[in-house]
């Protein structure tokens, strides 16, 4: 493992940078409260030459005459990077977030896939001959977008960074990125790849800094093409505005609320075991985390007993040490999840585990897995986004009853449905109100080739597969009169 660097330096055209201020923001573990590293304070006049690089690049005869096979190509030296470098990046992935080195060895695994994924793309973005008379040859041509802003969430940081930017290099774009300010450390190793994988100065650029800062002036800069957001739907109602002054097009990755649905006729071992995995990996911070379960009336107490003993069994602590469940990424966030407490006293709620901050795993921001019984549908326990450890259980009798309660929220992300009549399963799949829709499991392993992407307030656009390439192209018509 090579030596933490701890004084970062942002990328931008191609060259490492301090901030044109000077100033530096500190990033922390948060498993321990150390400081880790410090990083450039990114501002408006950080962005402006960021954008300036990426349009220059981008309109450049050098990157327009790229074969689009070449373009796959450089992505697919990415992904070999990675891959050789997947111990190192794991490791300050775990450092900068807190969450188990398994899980960030997992993470690193889906960035090298995107890049494998959308390198294969890259050659295949085709357009369409359209009929309409002898004398009129007309066809679609699918064109890169031109300058593309990403605006990163900490909670996969490394994931996002390359979901939204192989793709958008894959089609033939730019990009300029600001990574999170709690978890920046990732999204500039990819940078350092992506010079060294050959990518041409000024296509991939990455700016640091706060959201109100550098995110902010990111997503008004008059020269940007597109922006894709995962985050909080706060921020995503303000990033739309800003885009709609100036008619940019947004792709909003946003929260969620995401219901496990399970019948009394389900492998209950099976669904106990994922409804814990998808409320407690990277401790719950997960905008597609099964946060609410939704369990038959008649096996509540047999069930909800076996996910709150499994809760309870699990191990907190460093990531480092092989932990299942790491800290929450600040002390803000966990000052947040711990207001919900007090929510479910007042609302009279049942604590089945958990409900606590961890203090025996040192300094960092712990919280204990928890489940909460007894809510209310309409309460805030069961309709906000909590992003944490925390399980909701709604029981219901019918599966109308299930549909009512797992539609019952303003998000739509991600449904689980766990029975074995398939008949109930594809009602269910047919009427809910979700981006995905998981049967008898719940994420199928990642799934770098699956369309993912919100209903509702949990965003718009769609992510993965081969859909996210339309959001990073746009579809010119040429007719040409020809004589017949
Ligand atoms: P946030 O949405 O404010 O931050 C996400 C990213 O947006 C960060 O890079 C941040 O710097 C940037 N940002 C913040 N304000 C901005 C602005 N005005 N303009 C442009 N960019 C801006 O999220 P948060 O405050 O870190 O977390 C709050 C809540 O958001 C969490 O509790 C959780 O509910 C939700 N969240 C969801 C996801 C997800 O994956 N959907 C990820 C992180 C947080």
């Amino acid at each position: 493992m090579n030596q933490l660097q701890t004084k970062l330096q942002m990328y931008i055209g191609g060259v490492w940078a301090d901030s044109a201020s000077g100033d530096v923001i500190t990033t922390i573990n948060p498993a321990t409260n150390e400081a880790l590293a410090t990083f450039p304070r990114g501002n408006q006049d950080d962005v402006d030459r960021a954008v300036k690089a990426a349009r220059a690049t981008f309109e450049s005869n050098e990157w327009r005459e790229i074969l689009p096979a070449e373009r796959g190509r450089m992505l697919l030296r990415l992904c070999q990077l990675i891959r050789e470098q997947k111990d190192e990046l794991a490791h300050l992935e775990t450092l900068d977030t807190g969450k188990p080195l398994a899980q960030a060895l997992a993470d690193v695994e889906v960035a090298a896939r995107y890049c494998e994924y959308y390198a294969g793309a890259a050659d295949k973005i085709l357009g369409e001959t359209i009929p309409i008379r002898s004398d009129i040859l007309n066809y679609t041509i699918r064109e890169p977008l031109g300058v593309t802003a990403h605006i990163v969430p900490w909670n996969y940081p490394i994931q996002i960074a390359v979901r939204s930017l192989a793709p958008a290099v894959a089609a033939g774009n730019t990009v300029v990125m600001k990574p999170a300010e709690d978890t920046p450390m990732t999204a500039l190793r990819i940078a350092d790849l992506c010079e060294k994988a050959g990518f041409p100065a000024g296509v991939v650029n990455i700016v640091t800094g706060y959201g109100a800062e550098a995110g902010a002036a990111l997503a008004a800069h008059p020269d940007i093409d597109h922006i894709t957001f995962t985050g909080s739907v706060v921020t995503g109602m303000t990033i739309m505005k800003t885009a709609a002054q100036q008619i940019k097009p947004v792709t909003l990755e946003l929260g969620g609320k995401s219901p496990n649905i399970v019948f009394a006729d389900a492998d209950l071992d099976e669904a106990a075991h994922w409804v814990v995995r998808s409320i407690t990996q990277n401790a719950g911070q997960t905008c597609s985390a099964g946060s609410r379960l939704l369990v038959e009336e008649s096996i509540r107490e047999e069930f909800v007993a076996k996910v709150a003993s499994l809760m309870s069994a699990l191990r907190i602590g460093q990531g480092l040490e092989n932990a299942e469940i790491g800290p929450i990424i600040s002390e803000k966030q966990l000052t947040r999840i711990e207001s919900y407490m007090q929510v479910a006293q007042e609302d009279g709620a049942i604590i089945r585990t958990g409900g606590r901050r961890h203090t025996e795993a040192g300094d960092g921001f712990f919280f204990q897995p928890t489940v909460i019984d007894g809510v209310k549908p309409e309460g805030r326990l069961a309709q906000e986004e909590i992003f944490g450890p925390v399980l909701v259980v709604l029981p219901f009798t019918t599966k109308e009853e299930a549909l009512a309660i797992a539609n019952g929220t303003e998000y739509g992300l991600v449904t689980g449905v766990w029975t074995s009549d398939i008949h109930k399963a594809h009602w269910l799949a047919s009427r809910v109100k979700s981006g995905q829709v998981f049967i008898n499991n719940y994420g199928a392993g990642g799934g770098v080739e699956m369309t993912f992407g919100g209903y509702r307030k949990s965003g718009f656009g769609r992510e993965k597969g081969l859909e996210a390439l339309k959001y990073y192209t746009q579809v010119k018509n040429v007719a040409i009169k020809v004589n017949g």
